[in-house]
């Protein structure tokens, strides 16, 4: 008997972790490298976040906690819900974990078996697809279009759907591509989703606040409130305040889904860490301008980068709307040289000096990922190589 279970082998390591630690891997070997793989600020955690989690500390909160969050935290998270969305929900609706992804993933290991379907629009954040396999789900990749602004169509979520189909995954603003749904395209899937009664949705609300050119922000449970009953609406702190390392997402949905999800988590993690569940009320409780001024400068680094990646013959991409990343199609690079899909197009750009994530990861091919969660500086660069990297393939 081998030392291996069936399990770990169906966790994979992502594409964005995998272009991250080749950079780090290569630059320890004296390479200059441009990373742009990693989905997170480059932004430091505010500093009256950091100082309620120093008095926190002081103040005794370094021991356990509830499972899935404290009653202030909780508390926190209800109103964040009521005042930013218009959400009504309470404690018991309420669950904190150590990040989005751990929320994803208990409320996947509560909900599917084997040979469920996860309905999966692409292209989408790699983790939906890895964290199904491994809860023994199957993802079902649905393709959207450049043209559709890489948006679901409703007729196509209505051929996908089938007895297996145990969730919808819906992220807004969108990792990888910058999609931000309005209310109007909500309530038009949604009245699919309510021929289906068994569909249960993620409305992913991540990137809320990296929201481009004035527009408002909407999300499922309250465009289509008939389908609240059966929405997990997730969100967290990773991206919003920069606190990625911290470690803490939240959600809130249904006592019964809430419930199981706390169980799982209770037999893994247990609780988040009570310094960042600290720092989580602050952040929550605390102003928004810092938050909004980084928006700002996203939409700046955006505008830097969007048109120079164009310029760039054989690569197109649309104007994101959202989040910090561009999803770049690299159609016309396939054929020359040696290229022949999106992985061979990223290791021509490593081997320029450009670490980037590919598209297959993703599930819409062939494309590449660029987070502009970055320096000016860098983005410069990285366009400057990119442009080398196309010149060299002719
Ligand atoms: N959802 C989306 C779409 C993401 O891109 C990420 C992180 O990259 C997460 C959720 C989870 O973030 P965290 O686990 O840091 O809260």
């Amino acid at each position: 008997m081998g030392l291996l279970s069936a399990r770990v082998e169906r966790a994979r390591l992502s594409a964005s972790a995998r272009a991250a630690q080749r950079a780090r891997e290569l630059r320890a070997a004296g390479r200059n490298i441009v990373e742009l793989a990693q989905g997170e600020p480059d932004f430091n955690t505010p500093d009256h976040i950091i100082e309620a989690a120093y008095r926190a500390m002081h103040a005794g909160q370094t021991h356990y906690t509830q499972v899935d969050g404290t009653p202030e935290l909780k508390a926190a998270i209800v109103a964040k819900f009521k005042r930013e969305n218009g959400i009504e929900c309470k404690p018991e609706n309420v669950s904190a974990s150590a990040g989005g992804k751990q929320v994803l993933f208990n409320a996947l290991m509560a909900t599917l078996d084997p040979g469920d379907e996860v309905l999966i629009p692409a292209p989408s954040w790699v983790a939906y697809a890895d964290i199904t396999h491994f809860c023994e789900g199957v993802p079902v990749w649905l393709p959207t279009r450049a043209e559709d602004g890489f948006k679901l169509r409703p007729e196509a979520l209505e051929r996908a759907i089938t007895r297996k189909s145990k969730w919808l995954m819906l992220n807004s603003p969108s990792n990888p591509s910058g999609a931000v749904y309005t209310a109007g395209e909500y309530r038009a899937l949604a009245a699919v989703l309510e021929r289906h009664p068994s569909v249960w949705i993620i409305s992913d609300d991540m990137y809320e606040h990296v929201l481009f050119d004035g527009r408002t922000f909407a999300t499922l449970a309250v465009a289509a409130p008939q389908l609240a009953p059966r929405t997990l609406t997730v969100n967290g702190l990773s991206k919003t305040f920069a606190m990625t390392g911290w470690r803490l997402g939240y959600a809130c949905g249904p006592v019964e889904l809430i419930r199981a999800m706390a169980r799982m988590q209770g037999q893994s993690s247990l609780n988040p860490s009570s310094v960042s569940q600290a720092a989580g009320v602050a952040a929550l409780n605390g102003p928004m301008d810092i938050v909004h001024k980084r928006c700002a400068e996203f939409q700046a680094r955006r505008d830097f980068i969007v048109p120079r990646l164009n310029a760039v013959p054989g690569l197109s991409c649309t104007l994101p709307h959202g989040a910090f990343y561009v999803y770049v199609s690299c159609a016309g690079w396939i054929g020359k040289g040696n290229i022949k899909n999106d992985a061979d197009v990223t290791a021509h750009l490593l081997e320029h000096g450009v670490a980037l994530p590919n598209g297959a990861g993703y599930g819409l091919s062939p494309y590449f990922r660029v987070s502009f969660a970055s320096s000016l500086d860098n983005l410069e660069e990285a366009c400057k190589r990119i442009r080398t990297a196309g010149e060299n393939l002719r």
